[in-house]
């Protein structure tokens, strides 16, 4: 456990899967030895499971996964210090998940004083692509939404 005061980074992933939400990510890491989900939350992207086809009512549901104050299990070395946030998705996010749930979290987290400019991507701590967005225009476009 962790002083919420010690979170000083939001660090954004994708699921590099076109569907699921934190149930299935939840299966997926206890596969990978973790004790349950490694992010704090999930924001789906319409389609929970494989196959499926888009479905609206399921397109930017903000997810909770770790508590803020349980360390997440996903970006080495920075997980003392960060909340992650899984877009579901593997190259295209939905505008709701982008223009709505993501930057609504994003407000919601100002509570224990985190802002636009503490979002990052896993990319800028990682040779990995995820989330695969940029994430410097990520920032300039949660900034300047209301
Ligand atoms: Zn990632």
């Amino acid at each position: 456990m962790r002083s919420l005061s010690d979170i000083t980074k939001i660090i954004i992933h994708c699921s590099d899967s076109e569907f699921g939400d934190v149930h299935l990510i939840d299966q997926w890491h206890k596969e990978r030895g973790f004790r349950s989900c490694g992010y704090h939350y999930v924001i789906t992207n319409g389609v929970i499971t494989h196959g499926k086809s888009y479905n609206p009512d399921l397109d930017g549901i903000v997810q909770p996964g770790r508590q803020l104050r349980e360390i997440g299990a996903h970006c080495k070395g920075h997980n003392t210090e960060s909340i992650g946030i899984c877009l579901i998705g593997r190259h295209a996010f939905t505008a709701k998940q982008l223009y709505q749930a993501l930057p609504n979290l994003i407000l919601t987290l100002g509570n224990i004083g985190l802002t636009a400019d503490d979002v990052y991507g896993h990319r800028d701590f990682s040779s990995k692509p995820c989330p695969n967005i940029d994430t410097a225009l990520l920032r300039l476009t949660l900034r300047s939404l209301p």
